[in-house]
C-alpha cells in the first residue's frame, strides 16, 4: 500500500490543523507522499497565504507600500512554527523572501512561497524529507508537463527519502524558473505525484467529507456520496459541482488510481471514492449539478426534415463565431441550439441575422434558462427514472423545457426557467436522490 496524501489549505491553516495532518499521515504508513497547499483561511473572514501574496505582488509592482501585507504573511508562518515549536528556521526563510522583493519580482516565484514555506513547516514537523517541487515536476517553455522526466524525478527523490512532502502549485521551466499551475493546482501536483509512483490511493484531504449529492446551498442536508466514477464526477463538476481542479483526475485515471476524498475535521469518515468503475448499486442518482445563465436559439422551418445538410450549416454559424455548444434537442422541423449566455453575449444579433439570412428560418431567441443535471451510472437501462422526475416536477408545478439525454445513459438534463432552478433541485433531491 503506497498513498499520495494531499492537504488542502484549510487543512494548513493553522497548529491546530498542522497537528490533525500529522496524526493523519503518521497514523497510516502507507501516506508516504505529502502534498501541501498553502496556509489557507483560518475563519471565513481570514485571507489566504496565496491570495495575501498575489495582492503583495500587485503592491510590488505598482510600488504602494506593502509593510502590512508582509506583516500578515510573517506572523501567520511564524505563529504556527511557535505554536508548535517546529525546529525549521523559517524565519531565516523569511527574511531571505523579504530581501528579494522587488518592483520585478516574478509574480510565479513570489505566489508559489506559500506552499514552499508550509511544506517545509510541515516536512520539519512530521520528520519526512522536503523535497521542492521545481526539481520534480518539470514543464516545457510551453507550460507541458514533461513527463518523462518528471517521472525519473519523482522516483529519484522517493527511492532516496522514502517519505518526503512536496509543495503543490508548482513546477519550474528548462532555465529552473517558477511556473505556477492554475488556482487549487495542488491537487493536479498530488495526481502527478500519485500517477508516477503508481501509488494505491491518492488522498484528497480537506474540510468536507466527500462530495456531496446536491448543492447545500440549495437542498438542505445532501448526503455524501460514497462512490463515483470518474465518468460522473465529469458530468458533475461540468454542470458545476467543484470538487476537483479539472486537471485532477486525467493523470491517475490512466492507471486507474482511486481517489479519495476524506475530511482532516473527520478522519474517520470514509469520504468519497473515485475509481474507473464502481459497484455500490444503492443509489440509482448518484447526484445533482446545475447552472443558470444559458440561452436557447430556437430555430424552425416548414419541411425542414427532408432538407439534408440543415443541422450542419446552422451549427457551423455558430462555428464561426466560435460559440460553444451545450444541447441540440430537436423537433421534427425544428430544433434548439443551447448555449453559455456569455458566450454569445457579443455576437447575439449577428447569429439570428446570420442564421435567418442563410438558411431561410425562423428564430426566436430564449433567455433565462437554467439546466440540471441528474447523474448516476445506476440510471442506465432502468425504467422509471424519467417518470419519478416528472413526477417530481408536475407536483411543483415546474414546466420542464428541454430534455436531453446521451446515449450512456449516465446523465439526463432538464432545462427549466431561472426561476424555477431551486425549486427543480429541491424536488428532485427529494423524490430521486435522498
Ligand atoms: N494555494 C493555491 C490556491 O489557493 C493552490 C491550491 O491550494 O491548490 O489556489
Amino acid at each position: 500500500m503506497l498513498a499520495v496524501a494531499k492537504f488542502g489549505g484549510s487543512s494548513l491553516s493553522c497548529a491546530t490543523q498542522f497537528e490533525k495532518v500529522k496524526n493523519i499521515v503518521l497514523g497510516d504508513p502507507s501516506r508516504q507522499i505529502v502534498v501541501c497547499s498553502a496556509l489557507g483561511k483560518r475563519e471565513s473572514s481570514d485571507t489566504k497565504i496565496t491570495d495575501l501574496l498575489y495582492i503583495l505582488h500587485a503592491h510590488l509592482k505598482y510600488s504602494v507600500p506593502y509593510e502590512d501585507i508582509w506583516k500578515m504573511l510573517y506572523d501567520r508562518f511564524t505563529g504556527v512554527q511557535n505554536d508548535l515549536n517546529i525546529s525549521y528556521d523559517i524565519k531565516a526563510d523569511l527574511d531571505l523572501l523579504k530581501s528579494e522583493l522587488n518592483k520585478n519580482i516574478s509574480q510565479d516565484y513570489l505566489v508559489s512561497r506559500g506552499e514552499y514555506l508550509t511544506s517545509k513547516l510541515m516536512a520539519a514537523y512530521i520528520g519526512y524529507q522536503f523535497v521542492d517541487a521545481k526539481d520534480l515536476l518539470r514543464y516545457s517553455y510551453d507550460g507541458k508537463l514533461d513527463e518523462v522526466l518528471t517521472e525519473k524525478n519523482v522516483k529519484l527523490a522517493f527511492s532516496k527519502y522514502g517519505k518526503i512532502v512536496v509543495p503543490g502549485f508548482y513546477g519550474a521551466y528548462p532555465n529552473n524558473s517558477i511556473k505556477l499551475l492554475s488556482r487549487g493546482g495542488s491537487d493536479v501536483t498530488g495526481a502527478i505525484l500519485s500517477k508516477c509512483l503508481n501509488v494505491t490511493v491518492y488522498e484528497n484531504w480537506t474540510d468536507v467529507s466527500g462530495i456531496l449529492a446536491a448543492d447545500p446551498r440549495i437542498v438542505k442536508s445532501p448526503r455524501a456520496i460514497k462512490e463515483i466514477t470518474y465518468a460522473e464526477l465529469r458530468e458533475l463538476s461540468y454542470m458545476g459541482a467543484s470538487v476537483l481542479h479539472e486537471e485532477t483526475v486525467f493523470p491517475v485515471q490512466e492507471l486507474n488510481i482511486p481517489i479519495n476524498l476524506k475530511n482532516t475535521n473527520e478522519p474517520s469518515n470514509p469520504g468519497t471514492m473515485i475509481r474507473n468503475v464502481c459497484t455500490d448499486e444503492t443509489n440509482i442518482v448518484t447526484g445533482l449539478a446545475g447552472k443558470k445563465d444559458f440561452l436557447s436559439f430556437n430555430i424552425s422551418k416548414d419541411h425542414m426534415s427532408n432538407e439534408v445538410g440543415f443541422m450542419r450549416k446552422a451549427l457551423s454559424i455558430f462555428e464561426k463565431y466560435d460559440v460553444s455548444i451545450e444541447h441540440v434537442p430537436s423537433g421534427i422541423d425544428s430544433f434548439s441550439v443551447v448555449v453559455n449566455e456569455a458566450s454569445v453575449d457579443k455576437c447575439k444579433y449577428e447569429l439570428v441575422t446570420d442564421l435567418k439570412r442563410d438558411l431561410d428560418c425562423n428564430v426566436t431567441v430564449e433567455t433565462d434558462l437554467a439546466l440540471v443535471a441528474i447523474v448516476g451510472r445506476n440510471m442506465a437501462k432502468r425504467s422509471g427514472v424519467c417518470a419519478t422526475i416528472f413526477q417530481a416536477l408536475g407536483k411543483e408545478k415546474i414546466n420542464v423545457k428541454l430534455l436531453a439525454q446521451g446515449p450512456s445513459e449516465l446523465n439526463i438534463i432538464i432545462g427549466v426557467a431561472s426561476s424555477d432552478y431551486e425549486k427543480t433541485l429541491q424536488a428532485l433531491y427529494e423524490d430521486l436522490v435522498k
